[in-house]
């Protein structure tokens, strides 16, 4: 693998589809996926963009979360990973890839559809990293129910409690310890401005993500806080496999107009590039990284 700034034509620096045909149970492992997704492992290059950074990052054993905790700790950050139990070893492996780096890494397991433990991962990172200065609201689910006569409340319960509660319940907790300079950044999709018709719990709660993130950025600018969110197109990370029918799986990224799905590593500059000092006047925004497709 060449680093990710070797100049190359951007339609074939990844897979193209079609995928081979795959399905996975929640919540998914990388390993099982073909081909192998790129999280930046041995790609990403960082410039010490966020020198002693403390960051707390949710979904961060798997897909765009792994490339974002890789890519912070080889820009100077230490990292607090959370994520579900059962994607213990995952997890491991990216606390081992940012301590490669010379950075901490701590290990926070839990459910964050529990209010408690969104509360008590923001105090464990302020208490083992000696502070917070970057939040990542990453996690998500996406449940496909293709027709209304398929409707359940608890679908849309558990699609909120995991995409949406979490933004109010954790930036609570984080926001006393957020120094100013500081960053949220949440994970909305393009799912939130050009919804699947199978997407409907998942479009409406991305859709609330990009709103929570321009009404939150203007309360917390007020303590030099800034707010922002990456709006993700299709990319090749456990969720797929895990979530979507495999006759999709085949042509999954073909609808973009560079032709393929994403790599999660083509995700991290964006959210680097947020959470440093770099982006000091953005706030509010929600960055496309969509293979051309555009936010409406
Ligand atoms: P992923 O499966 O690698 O990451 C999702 C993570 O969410 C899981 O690893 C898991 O740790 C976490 N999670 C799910 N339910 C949880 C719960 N109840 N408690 C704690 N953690 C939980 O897939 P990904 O694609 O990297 O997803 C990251 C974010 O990107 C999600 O918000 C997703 O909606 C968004 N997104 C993905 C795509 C895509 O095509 N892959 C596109 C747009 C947006
Ligand atoms: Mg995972």
């Amino acid at each position: 693998m060449t680093d990710m700034y070797a100049m190359q034509d951007p339609t074939t620096q990844f897979p193209r589809p079609p995928f081979p045909p795959q399905q996975q149970d929640g919540p998914g492992d990388i390993h099982k996926m073909d081909p192998a997704p790129d999280h930046g492992e041995t790609s990403y290059v960082g410039f010490g963009r966020l020198p002693g950074r403390r960051a707390l990052i949710t979904g961060a054993d798997s897909g765009i979360g792994r490339a974002v905790a890789i890519a912070y700790a080889r820009e100077g950050a230490d990292v607090a990973l959370s994520y579900l139990p059962e994607e213990q070893t995952q997890a491991e492996e990216v606390a081992e890839l940012v301590r490669a780096e010379g950075r901490k890494a701590i290990l926070l397991p839990g459910d964050l559809q529990q209010e408690q433990y969104n509360i008590d991962i923001v105090d464990k990172t302020v208490a083992e990293l000696g502070g917070l200065d970057i939040l990542v609201i990453n996690a998500g689910a996406m449940p496909t129910v293709d027709s209304i006569d398929d409707f359940e409340t608890a679908t849309l319960d558990e699609v909120l409690k995991v995409n949406i509660y979490p933004l109010f319940w954790m930036t609570k907790a984080a926001s006393p310890h957020l120094k100013p300079g500081s960053a949220i950044i949440a994970t909305s999709s393009i799912q939130g401005f050009d919804p699947s018709p199978s997407l409907a719990e998942y479009a409406v709660s991305k859709a609330g993500i990009a709103n929570w993130v321009r009404a939150t950025a203007q309360q917390l600018i007020e303590r030099g806080i800034r707010v922002n969110g990456v709006a993700p197109g299709p990319i090749w990370t456990p969720l797929q496999p895990a979530f979507v029918p495999t006759e999709k799986i085949e042509s999954f990224g073909e609808q973009t107009p560079i032709g393929r799905a994403g790599q999660p590593v083509e995700l991290a500059p964006a959210y680097v590039f947020l959470a440093s000092q770099e982006s000091s006047y953005v706030l509010g925004e929600v960055i496309a990284v969509t293979g051309g497709m555009t936010l409406t």
